[in-house]
């Protein structure tokens, strides 16, 4: 998937899915938890988007956001944009949202369990799916759940199609509830930890087989994960999440050669292996902040080794990282790094103002 010819001629192209300044909030009696704070990003045909960030980054709400699956007390602000394939989708109804879900895009979640239902036989499960999508029924019908189980490599797809999620592996469950997502024949998958549960063989494989399938029907794909490991293998371009905003973004061999926000390059370095020199594997110490009030200062700041005094006063914008790169950015004050210290805040400053007349 990760092939720079791919993203160039990709990168030309009109996108699948733009997200634009989508806002996600929780609003508890106690207080606003902006769990996704103002994020764009694109992806377009036959591309792996990756998302990647720590636990309560807002990866997971993103993606609920734009399956149109956020639940109360949570709702997703107005001056947000989700258009998919021209349409916007933040205005449409819940009876139309069906219909987008689970057809043009599908989800495939970290445990399979949870889409899986223990009392039908997996063949049926994917039936089902084929009649509310394809309007295909009986043998019809049939032939194609064997299809599909034999599509993402389950073997003896004609006898296991009769078999219960309990008779399968969690390896072979993972694949079961892929072929679920394909009946609906999505355009965009969006795969949320879909390997975290799995051992590493199993992970591998399954990541080869959403290659293979991404390959065979120029599948969009956003790859949700907290494992910078997977993102190499997997994604083309890759969003880095912090506390609800995107804090670095760029195509995947530029952030792994180059990597440009403080928080990108504390993740690599905690790859194993990765500081082959080092005593000990380096960490990100301290949590990702609840982000509960607008950001009007770095929320990486505690946390950050290159932190310095205007860091707790102007919020760090996306911007091009110095004046060469044409597509990588970073929230950090730090850049553009072809600007003076003084002159890079005073971008951000200026950047983060624009803003704020805009959405009043
Ligand atoms: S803006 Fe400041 S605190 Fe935030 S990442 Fe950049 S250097 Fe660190």
């Amino acid at each position: 998937m990760a092939q720079t010819e791919r993203t160039e001629t990709r990168s030309e192209q009109e996108p699948l899915l733009s997200v634009e300044n989508l806002q996600t909030a929780f609003f508890t009696d106690k207080e606003v938890i902006r769990a996704v704070d103002g994020i764009s990003f694109d992806i377009r045909r036959g591309e792996t988007v990756g998302i990647v960030g720590e636990s309560g980054s807002g990866k997971s709400v993103t993606a609920r956001s734009i399956m149109g699956l956020v639940d109360t007390p949570g709702r997703i602000l107005d001056g947000s944009s989700i258009r998919f394939d021209g349409e916007e989708l933040t205005d449409k109804t819940e009876k139309e949202y069906r219909n987008i879900r689970g057809g043009d895009i599908a989800m495939v979640f970290q445990d399979p369990l949870t889409s899986l239902n223990p009392v039908y036989s997996v063949g049926n499960q994917i039936k089902e799916a084929l009649r509310l999508h394809q309007g295909m029924k009986g043998a019809q019908a049939t032939e194609e759940a064997i299809d599909l189980l034999e599509a993402v490599g389950i073997p003896d797809a004609s006898r296991r199609v009769k078999e219960y999620p309990h008779e399968f592996s969690g390896g072979m469950r993972q694949r079961a509830v892929i072929a679920m997502a394909l009946a609906c024949d999505p355009e965009l998958l969006i795969c949320d930890e879909p390997t975290t549960a799995l051992d590493v063989t199993i992970q591998a494989q399954i990541l080869e087989l959403l290659d293979d399938l991404q390959e065979k029907r120029d599948l969009a794909i956003m790859f949700i994960t907290h494992d910078m490991g997977v993102i190499a293998e997997t994604s083309d371009r890759v969003n880095v999440m912090y506390a609800g905003e995107v804090v670095e973004s760029a195509p995947v061999e530029e952030l792994f050669a180059n990597p440009r926000h403080p928080y990108t390059q504390g993740l690599l370095k905690s790859i194993p292996g990765n500081q082959p020199d080092a005593d000990r594997l380096e960490t990100i110490e301290g949590d990702v902040p609840t982000p509960n009030e607008p950001a009007t200062y770095c929320r990486f700041e505690p946390r950050c080794p290159k932190a310095f005094d205007d860091c707790t006063r102007v919020h760090p914008e996306g911007v091009e990282v110095n004046a060469d790169a044409d597509d990588h950015t970073a929230a950090c004050l730090l850049y553009p790094e072809d600007e003076s210290r003084e002159e890079a805040v005073a971008v951000h400053d200026r950047r983060g103002n624009d803003e704020e007349v805009t959405n009043e």
